[in-house]
C-alpha cells in the first residue's frame, strides 16, 4: 500500500468529500465550456476482482467499509458522475482506470512496490514481501500511461477503458528480478502480513483499448529495470 494511499486512510471523511465535490465542480466547468474532460479512475474500483483477467464490465468485487474505501468509492461515484453528466448535459468525457504505474524519479519514501524493492535491494537491507507468492500486478511505465491517455482524449470512446500494459507479474518474481540484475546484493528476503485491505490478482482486459483505441504498451519491465540498475 503506497504512502499515498495511506496519507488518503487518514483523512477519509475531508478526502471522500473533497474528491466527490472536486468532480462535480469539474464537470459543471467542463459541460459550461464544451471542455473534454477526463477521468483518472482507478483498478481500486475492481477493489479484489476474482477473474483472471479484469474486463471493464467486471461486477466489481467491492467493499464500501474497508480502510481504504474513501480512495476507491469516490472515484467510483465519480464514475458515475462522468456517466451521468454525459447521459445528462452530454458532457465530453472519458474514463480510464489505471493500474500500478512506475517511473524514473519515484520517490525514496514513495513506499510503492517497485521502488521498495529497488531501494532495500541497493541498500542491502531486507526486502520486505507482503503475505506469500500469490499476489499479482500489472505494472505500466509512465510514458505509456501518457501515450495512452492522450489516445483516449483524441479517440471518441466514452466508457471506461483499461489502458494497460498487458505484462502480469507475481509480486515475488519482480525481487527474483531485480536481484538477478543486482547480484551482489546482500539482501534477503522477508515475509510480512499482507495489509488487511491488499487486493490478491489484479491483471487487466485489455482488449478494449486495442480495439477502441489502437493501443498498446511498449515499454516492458525487466527490460526497464536492467537498463536502470545496470550501470
Ligand atoms: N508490496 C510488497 N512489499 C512492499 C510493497 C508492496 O510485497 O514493500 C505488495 C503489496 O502488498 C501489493 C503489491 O506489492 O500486493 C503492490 O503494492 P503497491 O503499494 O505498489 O500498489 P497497490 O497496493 O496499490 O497495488
Amino acid at each position: 500500500m503506497s504512502s499515498f494511499t495511506n496519507l488518503l486512510s487518514k483523512n477519509p471523511i475531508e478526502t471522500t468529500k473533497t474528491a466527490v465535490i472536486w468532480a462535480i465542480n469539474m464537470l459543471e466547468l467542463a459541460t459550461k465550456t464544451k471542455a473534454k474532460i477526463l477521468q483518472a479512475s482507478t483498478s481500486e474500483v475492481y477493489w479484489d476482482p476474482q477473474v483472471n483477467e479484469i474486463k471493464e464490465t467486471y461486477r466489481w468485487n467491492v467493499n464500501p467499509v474497508w480502510p481504504r474505501s474513501c480512495y476507491d468509492e469516490w472515484k467510483r461515484i465519480a464514475e458515475t458522475f462522468f456517466n451521468n453528466f454525459k447521459l445528462e448535459y452530454k458532457t465530453n468525457i472519458r474514463i480510464t482506470r489505471i493500474f500500478n504505474t512506475y517511473w524514473p524519479s519515484m520517490q525514496k519514501n514513495d513506499n510503492r512496490v517497485i521502488s521498495n524493492f529497488i531501494i532495500q535491494a541497493l541498500e542491502n537491507k531486507d526486502i520486505t514481501i507482503y503475505w506469500n507468492w500469490k499476489q499479482t500486478r500489472s505494472f505500466q511505465y509512465i510514458d505509456d500511461l501518457i501515450k495512452g491517455l492522450l489516445m483516449l482524449m483524441n479517440s471518441n470512446y466514452k466508457k471506461p477503458v483499461n489502458i494497460w500494459n498487458k505484462e502480469n507479474y507475481k509480486i515475488i518474481n519482480i525481487i527474483k528480478i531485480i536481484l538477478q540484475i543486482i547480484p551482489e546484493s546482500k539482501s534477503k528476503i522477508i515475509f510480512k502480513n499482507l495489509p488487511i485491505d491488499d487486493p490478491i490478482y489484479r491483471k487487466p482486459d485489455i482488449s478494449l483499448a486495442k480495439k477502441e483505441l489502437w493501443y498498446e504498451a511498449s515499454v516492458k519491465l525487466k527490460e526497464w529495470l536492467e537498463k536502470q540498475l545496470i550501470i
